[in-house]
């Protein structure tokens, strides 16, 4: 059960007791609701219903750390992947609204950057290539 003070996976796959975090627009960038909605039983099945349902919605869980395999030297992989992408960007100036950002592993170890990229990553893994980071890379400047 995610509690409070529960840190957030902003990048998690869909699973019943996830949060549905956001819906990825047509721009291939995340729309985030204004209240993440708790994957019930019913909402689980109608999602994985959908073919490939981490190209198409961001869902947020518990960080397992080192039971992740993108866990890499007491730090999440993902985002540290991107950001090396994207040193050039500047810290952001207005940060996209965000429920989870208070438990989030991302802003947590990358701060407000982390927040200016993140709207483009795609969970998917056929998605996350280095074509894919440098679009991101392009696309946020
Ligand atoms: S916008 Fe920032 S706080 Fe929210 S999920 Fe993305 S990285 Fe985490």
């Amino acid at each position: 059960m995610l509690m409070p003070q529960t840190t957030l996976c902003p990048s998690s796959t869909a699973q019943e007791g996830a949060l549905l975090l956001g819906v990825i627009g047509p721009n291939q960038s995340v729309q985030f609701l204004t209240e993440p909605e708790p994957m019930t039983t019913e909402l689980t099945e109608a999602i994985m219903a959908i073919d490939a349902p981490e190209t198409k919605f961001r869902f947020a869980n518990r960080c397992v750390k080192s039971g992740c395999g993108q866990w890499h030297e007491g730090r999440c992989g993902v985002i540290d992947l991107v950001m090396s992408f994207n040193q050039h960007l500047a810290e952001p100036v207005a940060l996209p609204a965000c429920a989870i950002r208070s438990q989030c592993r991302w802003h947590k170890q990358t701060g407000p950057a982390a927040c200016f990229v993140c709207p483009f990553i795609v969970t998917d893994s056929t998605q996350t290539s280095e074509e894919q980071l440098a679009y991101i890379g392009s696309n946020v400047i």
